[in-house]
């Protein structure tokens, strides 16, 4: 678990969060529409027995029962065609969308799979493209995916949409961030950016030179990156204070 007042950033994602709950920040590359997706299935057997079965996700394949259970008051006949019957409205349903985060960094040459795909359930709020949302998950593989080469994956019924004052969706690549937080948020996209194109220490200079888009003063730049040390976003990796690495 990650300390409660900063979360991961979902570029910066390595394998040793796999199985673990997070809190993760990440950018929105694409929502699906509204899919339904069935949580409890209802069959009935031809001998009249009705039996459930139930799904943590909607990415799990709907099969039937495999025999009618005797011990259950089933007639203990063996699942083979048109013995079970899918009961549509005695069954139970829910909402969801699949959110793809970006992953990777566009110029990663090894791009596939570059999200992390997201299920969000029962919510119905705008999420924009490019806008950055928290949300808090079990980090897992996307069950679809079937290479050695997973995509990470999560479920969550809630994201928090990141604004600015002007009541936007907060984007990391606009100019002017607009307040306190988006800087240091601004601030720690960029070096994790940096580090993870390099796979080095980021130099303060490499800081100065991406932030200056944003017209950000280097005495404020600092100031950031002495908050983000502090709580543990970024750390210094050597007494050197012109070197900055992201934590996890
Ligand atoms: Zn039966």
């Amino acid at each position: 678990m990650s300390d409660e007042n900063s979360p991961i950033l979902v570029r910066s994602l390595k394998s040793h969060h796999i199985g673990t709950k997070e809190k993760l920040l990440g950018i929105v590359r694409s929502v699906s529409t509204n899919k339904i997706a069935i949580s409890t299935a209802v069959f009935r057997c031809k001998c009249g027995h009705e039996s459930t079965k139930t799904f943590a996700t909607p990415l799990e394949t709907l099969t039937n029962p495999s025999v009618c259970e005797e011990f259950n008051g089933g007639c203990g006949r063996k699942s083979t065609q048109g013995i079970f019957e899918l009961l549509d409205e005695e069954s139970e349903y829910f909402d969801y969308r699949e959110i793809l985060l970006e992953l990777d960094h566009p110029d990663d040459f090894n791009s596939k799979p570059n999200y992390f795909l997201l299920l969000l359930l029962h919510d119905e709020s705008t999420i924009p493209i490019n806008s950055t949302i928290e949300f808090e998950t079990m980090i897992g593989t996307d069950p679809r995916h079937k290479k050695t080469t997973i995509a990470p994956f999560g479920i969550t019924s809630e994201v928090i949409l990141y604004e600015d004052v002007f009541g936007q969706p907060f984007n990391p690549d606009a100019q002017n961030p607009a307040t306190r937080r988006d800087m240091e948020r601004l601030v720690a996209i960029c070096v994790c950016e940096l580090f993870t194109n390099a796979d080095a220490p980021v130099k303060l200079i490499s800081i100065q030179n991406k932030m200056e888009q944003h017209r950000l003063s280097s005495s404020d730049l600092e100031d950031v990156l002495d908050k983000l040390c502090a709580v543990g976003t970024l750390f210094r990796p050597s007494m050197n204070r012109d070197e900055y690495m992201p934590t996890g």
